[in-house]
C-alpha cells in the first residue's frame, strides 16, 4: 500500500491567514492528503505569509530557504507561497526562488486544490489578484484544534492608511452576506463549537452588499442565535464604529467584554500624516463611551512608534493616551516602510536607535499598567473556555472573556478541552493570571 499524502502549513501574520490556512488545509484533506508538523515528510509545503511589517517577510524567505533544501531529494515535494507576500510578489517570487512552485495570493485561496493540479500537471502557476466571485467551501475547512470558529464577514480594507500593504495584498472591501455569514455561523454551532470570532481587517466596516444593514445588525443576529456563547470580532477601526455598534455591545451579554481597537499614535499630527481619519479625543471619547455601555470592557489596541516626523512630543502624546486609556493590552511596532505605500514619500524618518528607545518606554509603561489591572482582577470569578495544557505539567489554560490567558492547575482532574470551567483569579502575572478550578456547574449565556 502507498502511504498516504501529507501536507505541512507554516502560519504568519493575522487571523485571517489562519483561517486561510484551515481553508486550504481543508481542501487538501477532502483529497485524502493529511496534515504532517515534519516539513521532512511532506508532499505538499505551503508557507502562508505576512507582509506587514519587513520583518515578517524576511522571517518567511529564511524559512523558505530551508525548506528549499528538502527538494534536493523530494522532486516531487512541491513549495506553495501563499498569502500576503504571494500577493505582492506574484511572478517575481517565481523568479526569485526557482525551486518555487506555485504562487497564491489570499483572495484565491479557494482555488488550491486546482493550482496544485496544475502544478502537478507541469505549469508554475501564479494564481493572485482580487476576482469578484471567490471561491469559498464551507465543508472545506479543517477547524482541527480550534476551540472558536472563526468566520470571514468582510475581506479587503479600503482604508488606505499611509502606512500599510494591506490594501494591496488583500483588496478592496467585499463584504459577504447576512445570510451567507449566518450559514456559516449556524453550520459551526451544529459542530460544537461555542464561540463565535467574526473577521474582517476592518470587520465593523461590513455592509450587507445589498445596502441597507451594516454591522450593528449584524451583531444583533449572530449574538441571537441560539448556541453562541461567546461572541468575538476583530478588528474593529475606530471611525466606523456607530453608536448603534456600540449599543449593541451593551445589550448583548453573549458578546465578549473584549475589543481590540487600534490607535497606532495619540498624537494628532501622526494621526494625520498616517491618514487614519481620526484625531486622539475622538477616540478617547469612543473609548469611554465602549465603557459606559459595558462597564467590564477590555480594550487592547496596536501602536506604530518612529512614524515618520514623529517628535518627542508626539511620543509623549502617545504615552499620554496610553495612562488615559488604560489598555489590557498593548501590540506595539516599531514603523516599517512597505513598499507601494504613501508613507514612503513622507520626510523626516525616525532613526532607528530612538525608535527601539521609545518602544522601550512604551512597553515599561505598559507592563506596568497591565499588571495592575490584572491585580485588580484577583478574587473574581470567570467562565473560561479551556483552550489546552500549560507548559507546566499538570496545568490548563484557557481565555477569561476578557480575553486574558489565565493558567490553572488540572492534575487531579483535567477539564476536557473545549469545556467550560469556573475559575478564581488567585494571582497576577504581568501577561496572564493564575487560578482554581471552582466546582460549580457553569450556566450557558
Ligand atoms: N486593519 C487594522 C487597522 O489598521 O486598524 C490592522 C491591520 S495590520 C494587519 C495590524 C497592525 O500592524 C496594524 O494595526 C499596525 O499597528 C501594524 N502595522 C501595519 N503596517 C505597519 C507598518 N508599515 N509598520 C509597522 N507596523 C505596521
Amino acid at each position: 500500500m502507498t502511504p498516504p499524502r501529507r501536507f505541512f502549513v507554516e502560519t504568519w501574520g493575522c487571523q485571517m491567514n489562519e483561517l486561510d490556512s484551515q481553508r486550504m488545509a481543508g481542501q487538501l484533506m477532502q483529497q485524502g492528503i493529511l496534515p504532517t508538523r515534519d516539513p521532512g515528510e511532506a508532499d505538499i509545503i505551503l508557507l502562508n505569509s505576512c507582509s506587514v511589517r519587513e520583518k515578517a517577510e524576511q522571517k518567511f524567505y529564511s524559512r523558505l530557504g530551508e525548506y528549499r533544501l528538502l527538494k534536493k531529494d523530494r522532486r516531487d515535494l512541491l513549495i506553495g507561497l501563499c498569502g500576503c507576500v504571494a500577493q505582492q510578489e506574484g511572478e517575481r517570487a517565481l523568479d526569485r526562488v526557482p525551486d518555487l512552485d506555485f504562487v497564491l495570493g489570499p483572495a484565491r485561496v479557494g482555488e488550491l486544490r486546482q493550482v496544485v493540479a496544475r502544478r502537478r500537471a507541469g505549469e508554475r502557476v501564479v494564481a493572485t489578484g482580487f476576482p469578484v466571485e471567490r471561491h469559498y467551501e464551507l465543508d472545506a475547512i479543517s477547524r482541527h484544534g480550534e476551540y472558536k470558529g472563526m468566520v470571514t464577514v468582510i475581506e479587503g480594507c479600503n482604508k488606505n492608511c499611509t502606512f500599510c500593504i494591506v490594501p494591496q495584498t488583500r483588496g478592496p472591501e467585499q463584504s459577504r452576506s447576512m445570510a451567507d455569514i449566518l450559514r456559516e455561523v449556524r453550520h459551526l454551532l451544529d459542530y460544537g463549537f461555542r464561540e463565535i470570532e467574526l473577521l474582517g481587517q476592518t470587520v465593523n466596516h461590513w455592509r450587507e452588499p445589498d445596502g441597507g444593514m451594516d454591522f450593528a445588525d449584524l451583531l444583533d443576529r449572530v449574538a441571537g442565535l441560539p448556541g453562541v456563547e461567546r461572541l468575538r470580532f476583530v478588528t474593529s477601526y475606530p471611525r466606523d464604529f456607530t453608536p448603534r455598534m456600540v449599543e449593541q455591545i451593551g445589550l448583548h451579554a453573549n458578546i465578549c467584554p473584549y475589543l481590540h481597537l487600534p490607535v497606532q499614535s495619540g498624537s494628532n499630527a501622526v494621526l494625520r500624516r498616517m491618514g487614519r481619519g481620526y484625531t486622539r479625543e475622538e477616540y478617547v471619547a469612543l473609548a469611554a463611551r465602549l465603557r459606559a455601555a459595558r462597564p467590564d470592557l477590555a480594550l487592547s489596541t496596536d501602536i506604530i512608534v518612529g512614524f515618520p516626523g514623529e517628535t518627542a512630543e508626539d511620543f509623549e502624546c502617545t504615552l499620554e493616551l496610553v495612562r488615559e486609556v488604560r489598555f489590557s493590552a498593548v501590540y506595539a511596532f516599531k514603523y516599517s516602510p512597505r513598499p507601494g505605500t504613501a508613507a514612503l514619500r513622507l520626510a523626516d524618518a525616525v532613526d532607528d536607535a530612538s525608535a527601539s528607545a521609545r518602544l522601550q518606554r512604551l512597553f515599561a509603561l505598559q507592563e506596568g499598567i497591565q499588571r495592575r489591572i490584572n491585580e485588580s482582577l484577583v478574587g473574581q470569578e470567570f467562565d473560561v473556555i479551556v483552550t489546552g495544557w500549560g507548559k507546566q505539567p499538570g496545568t490548563q489554560t484557557g481565555r477569561t472573556p476578557c480575553h486574558r490567558v489565565i493558567h490553572f492547575d488540572a492534575a487531579s482532574e483535567p477539564a476536557p478541552l473545549g469545556s467550560m470551567a469556573r475559575l478564581k483569579v488567585e494571582k497576577a502575572l504581568p501577561h496572564s493570571l493564575l487560578g482554581r478550578r471552582l466546582e460549580v456547574p457553569v450556566a450557558a449565556n
